[in-house]
């Protein structure tokens, strides 16, 4: 039976990835979720369409609670066959916290937690699991205005540890004010998925060399949907904007490729 985890799954694209994901897999699919009632209440949902999600709570900047959900899965189920990493926040264009405060919030969320989570949750995943990472368009390199940046995120031979580090210049760049000087740019959502990125090619490198067969990442741009991230704007539905993330998270066994790409929304592989 395989098995199926995603997170941030209780509303918008997260909900329409679980959506998909249980009308094509024979297996058991996981909608987590942050907070129980809203978790449980995007469950029923599901339930009044014929689907059969199962719940588990999920705070994906908890360790505590990440543990205790490793140790849940590994107990009734021994592993996981797909995770797709969709919890993401972004402050909105009029928010009034400083710039400083939204770095660090977006950052330690969009990639500090990604990070966590699979640091707790990859020791689970079996021969020819699937993770997908949801990026951006926002997470593509172009977005970091600096040569210099640009080349040190984009070597081939970049660690997980060195990624982070920069994740953490940006940070302390931010909160002095000297991020623009700096070469990011001025967004912190675009740091933090450009680090998502980057992550998923630097994972896949390290899954090349597995004992466990066959195990492929890949990072997605799921279009610009209507949910309420993007304040309802987006002209994509959650099941469109599921599309392409389900279609990676169901890659057939051995597949030649995308494995380690920056995929965009039609599902083509996009040149990072
Ligand atoms: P939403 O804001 O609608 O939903 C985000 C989900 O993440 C919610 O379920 C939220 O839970 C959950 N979440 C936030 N923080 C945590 C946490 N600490 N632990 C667990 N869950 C958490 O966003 P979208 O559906 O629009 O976005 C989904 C993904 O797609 C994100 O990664 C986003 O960056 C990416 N994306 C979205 C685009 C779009 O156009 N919408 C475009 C490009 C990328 P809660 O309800 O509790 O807050």
């Amino acid at each position: 039976m395989k098995i199926a985890v995603v997170t941030g799954g209780n509303k918008g694209i997260g909900y329409g990835i679980v959506k998909g994901i249980c009308e094509k897999l024979n297996g058991i699919v996981y909608l987590t979720a942050r907070d129980v009632g809203r978790g449980e209440a995007a469950v029923a949902d599901l339930k009044k369409l014929g689907l059969k999600p199962k719940f588990h709570q999920l705070d994906v900047t908890d360790e505590k609670s990440l543990i205790a959900f490793h140790d849940f899965i590994k107990k009734e189920h021994g592993g996981i066959d797909i995770l797709v990493n969709n919890a993401a926040i972004a402050y909105k264009h009029d928010a009034t916290e400083p710039f400083g405060e939204q770095a660090e919030n977006t950052v330690r969320v969009n990639y500090f937690a990604l990070v966590k989570t699979c640091k707790i949750l990859f020791p689970l995943l079996r021969p020819h699991a699937r993770v997908v990472n949801l990026s951006s368009s926002a997470g593509h390199l172009h977005k970091i205005p600096s040569d210099k940046l640009r080349k040190k995120l984009s070597s081939p031979t970049l660690t997980e540890e060195e990624l982070s580090q920069l994740m953490q210049q940006f940070v302390e760049s931010a909160k002095a004010g000297i991020h623009e000087q700096e070469g990011w740019g001025n967004s912190a959502y675009s740091v933090s998925k450009v680090g998502v990125s980057a992550l998923s090619f630097i994972q896949q490198r390290t899954f090349d060399s597995d004992p466990r067969e066959d195990i492929v990442v890949n990072a997605v741009h799921p279009g610009y949907v209507d949910t309420d991230m993007t304040s309802h704007k987006g002209p994509l539905t959650i099941e469109q904007g599921a599309d392409a993330p389900v279609h990676l998270a169901l890659l057939d066994d051995n597949v030649k490729s995308p494995r380690g790409q920056y995929i965009w929304c039609n599902r083509n592989i996009v040149d990072w």
